[in-house]
């Protein structure tokens, strides 16, 4: 087996994700969690590009002792010095510097040539060298680069001292062929090239940065550089998450492993989704919501009997768990699982009037979450039995609008017979209320409304809690959940009578 290492740039490349904001803090509270995921090689920043990121780097090195801690610095000798000085408490420091070596950087970015360009480079090496002796050069662009220009400039910064040299497809260009190709090459042609570690650092925008780190690998690449969930420059980097589980589910095809901590992945994950403010796609491979979610009825039925019918890694790996989505095609069985696992022992009865709810709620809102169950168990396990409701929501219609007075037409069973009654309120809700009311037979008085969204969105199931009294001075509780609010007003209120009702 051949020892892949982990080079995380979340903090470097990551951060340069539009959209993402990693303040000090957060940066000092990942950095510690990259320890913890068994990375190699934390590359703590840009320290001559602002005060923070030399702040980051020289504190984040004084703190973390397992991983090494890398700085970037351009081919500029201020750069190096001041990266060099944020490293300075770090135990295994590791200076980074880079220099374009294709001919559209050096010519319309750079305006110098190739000459200059390899000139630069070497120069740079040998002055990191001599202040630290682990040093990483980059070619930048070099998947857009003249290869034999390319492989000289490799060449001769291996003679000045580096010891790591990382292909960079800076923009996300290369197909994983050509890319294996070239580190191949690089492999096969650069003389020096013998114990030289060769890295990968691929952009995704064509989709292809975890496919070329990995033909990288295939191909000798010894390091690859990544990032949690992807972040980074434009379309984002290599996900870490990715790279580390295609090396650990396909051990045999890569005969290749790495050190990290795979229970610490998820966790990694949704730290650095709500640091970054960057959230994961729900469909997102590993670390999605969906990644260890089955909906359809027959994939259920084999993750229950068997998870590895239709998953090839265990959620678990990754410190994660599998989850059932209770949808339209689910189950009983799984419903009753899921259920049970939430700590709801539910008679047959009960669990069938669930799994109705569950699907009626599915048909609605496409995704029934784990937040949605609870409630629905929750709200059946608390009705009351049927011979206990003397009064039953049949029928409502409400009218409501910017220039309309709201206005409820209702329906009800009263005692087995039918009543209608109309209501005005101030909203829908209020005129409900004041429909129900005006042909209960008793007096009810609301005591308190309280209404919130379980989950997101504007599909979300709404939970009405209700507090009503029969003017006796004891309070009655009830609740509805429904995807209407006004419905599950409602139904709330009724649940609240009936109890009124009953218990006189
Ligand atoms: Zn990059």
């Amino acid at each position: 087996m051949r020892k892949i290492k982990i080079f995380d740039t979340t903090l470097r490349d990551g951060e340069q994700s539009p959209g993402a904001t990693i303040n000090h803090r957060e940066k000092i509270i990942i950095a510690k969690q990259l320890e913890k995921l068994g990375v190699d090689i934390i590359e703590a920043g840009f320290p001559v590009s602002s005060d923070e990121d030399f702040k980051a780097v020289s504190e984040i090195s004084s703190i973390i002792k397992k991983s090494k801690i890398a700085a970037l610095a351009r081919a500029r000798e201020n750069d190096i010095k001041v990266a060099w000085k944020a490293l300075q408490s770090a135990k295994k420091p590791r200076i980074h510097t880079f220099m374009s070596t294709s001919d559209i950087h050096l010519k319309e970015q750079f305006k110098i040539s190739r000459a200059d360009a390899l000139k630069m480079s070497v120069e740079a090496v040998k002055f990191a060298s001599d202040l630290c002796n682990d040093i990483e050069f980059s070619p930048m662009d070099a998947t857009r680069s003249d290869v034999p220009f390319l492989l000289g400039v490799i060449e001769k910064t291996i003679e000045a001292g580096a010891s790591t040299i990382n292909v960079a497809d800076t923009v996300g260009y290369s197909q994983p062929a050509e890319y294996g190709v070239l580190v191949k090459k690089i492999r096969e042609e650069v003389p020096n090239i013998e114990g030289i570690a060769i890295s990968t650092h691929c952009h995704n925008d064509l989709g292809l940065a975890v496919a070329n780190s990995l033909a990288g690998v295939a191909n000798g690449a010894s390091q690859v550089e990544c990032t949690i969930n992807g972040l980074g420059e434009r379309a984002g980097n290599a996900a870490l998450e990715e790279v580390a589980m295609n090396l650990y589910a396909r051990k045999n095809f890569f005969k290749a492993e790495t050190n990290i901590n795979l229970k610490e992945i998820y966790a990694t994950s949704q730290m650095v989704s709500s640091l970054s403010g960057i959230s994961v796609q729900r469909n997102k491979a590993i670390v999605g919501e969906n990644a260890f979610s089955h909906e359809s009825g027959i994939h259920q039925h084999g993750i229950l009997a068997n998870s590895e019918t239709y998953e090839i890694i265990n959620p678990k790996i990754i410190g994660k768990k599998t989850k059932l989505v209770l949808g339209k095609h689910s189950g009983k069985h799984a419903a009753k699982k899921v259920l049970e696992e939430m700590g709801f022992i539910l008679s047959e009865g009960q669990l069938a009037q669930v799994t109705k709810k569950i699907k009626d709620l599915a048909d609605k809102q496409k995704i029934v979450l784990e937040e949605d169950i609870v409630a629905i168990a929750g709200d059946v396990t608390k009705e009351l039995k049927k011979e206990e409701q003397r009064v039953v929501l049949d029928e409502l219609f409400i009218e409501t609008g910017n220039k309309t007075r709201p206005k409820a037409k209702i329906k009800l069973v009263i005692d087995g017979k039918s009543v209608e009654a109309v209501g005005y309120g101030l909203g829908p809700v209020d005129a409900v209320s004041n429909a129900i009311k005006s042909v209960i037979p008793q007096q009810i008085f609301l005591k308190d409304y309280y209404l919130k969204a379980i989950t997101g969105g504007t599909d979300a199931l709404a939970d009405v809690v209700v507090k009503v009294s029969n003017g006796s001075g004891k309070i009655y509780e009830a609740e509805a959940i429904n995807e209407d609010i006004v419905m599950a007003s409602a139904q709330a209120l009724i649940k609240g009578i009936n109890k009124a009702l009953a218990k006189k």
